[in-house]
């Protein structure tokens, strides 16, 4: 009768530099029962970034073993560089628990597509000037890698029309707030409460 069994699983997409890290953080530190998957990349670690916190940094050899044992459940080129959602990482819904995946556009349609499920969230920034500017401000990154990202940018944003929800990241508190709002209102839905 009570909503049991399987966690919700959501797939968050945003042009680098949204500020969707951040956001994200901040809303699984405040709601208890979901997490975030932690995704596998052949990118280097940015200054800051913690290996099994922020990715599990693989080489590309690696990687390719992953792929060819099946193991991720999504992986995608982006930006030049390989990035998967390990399967295990689902293993926690079936334990009830609610699930983000941080992943892009392609993965997201796979998601979608081949799962059939997700509840797909696009997080906007409020402009392609402040993405530049947080771009830049995060360092650790070439000018040559800047463009490219802005220019992927241009394209993830066409993507957003098939998503479920859109929210812009103008100010931190409001789309933390929406984020939260949209985890508590999918876990209310009747059919999940409702579960025969
Ligand atoms: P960044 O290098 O800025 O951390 O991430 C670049 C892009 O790769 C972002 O759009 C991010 O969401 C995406 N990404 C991170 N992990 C995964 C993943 O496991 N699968 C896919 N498809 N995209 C990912």
């Amino acid at each position: 009768m009570i909503r049991g069994g399987k966690g919700i699983l959501f797939v968050v997409s945003a042009p680098s530099g949204a500020g969707k890290t951040t956001l994200l953080r901040r809303v699984v530190s405040r709601l208890p029962g979901v997490s975030l998957s932690i995704s596998c990349t052949t990118r280097a670690p940015r200054p800051g970034e913690q290996e099994g916190v922020d990715y599990f940094f693989i080489s590309r050899a690696e990687f390719i073993d992953m792929m060819r044992e099946d193991r991720f459940i999504e992986w995608a080129q982006v930006h030049g560089d390989l990035y998967g959602t390990p399967r295990s990482n689902l293993e926690r819904l079936q334990q009830g628990e609610d699930l983000i995946l941080e992943i892009d556009t392609q993965g997201a349609r796979k998601i979608r597509e081949e799962l059939k499920d997700g509840v797909l969230i696009f997080i906007l920034p409020p402009s392609l000037e402040v993405l530049e500017e947080r771009l830049r401000s995060r360092g650790g990154d070439s000018e040559e890698a800047i463009q490219a990202r802005l220019q992927n940018a241009q394209k993830e944003l066409d993507q957003m029309t098939w998503y479920d929800y859109i929210v812009v990241n103008r100010e931190i508190e409001e789309a933390t707030k929406e984020l939260a709002s949209i985890i508590i209102a999918e876990r209310c839905r009747t059919a999940r409460v409702l579960k025969a």
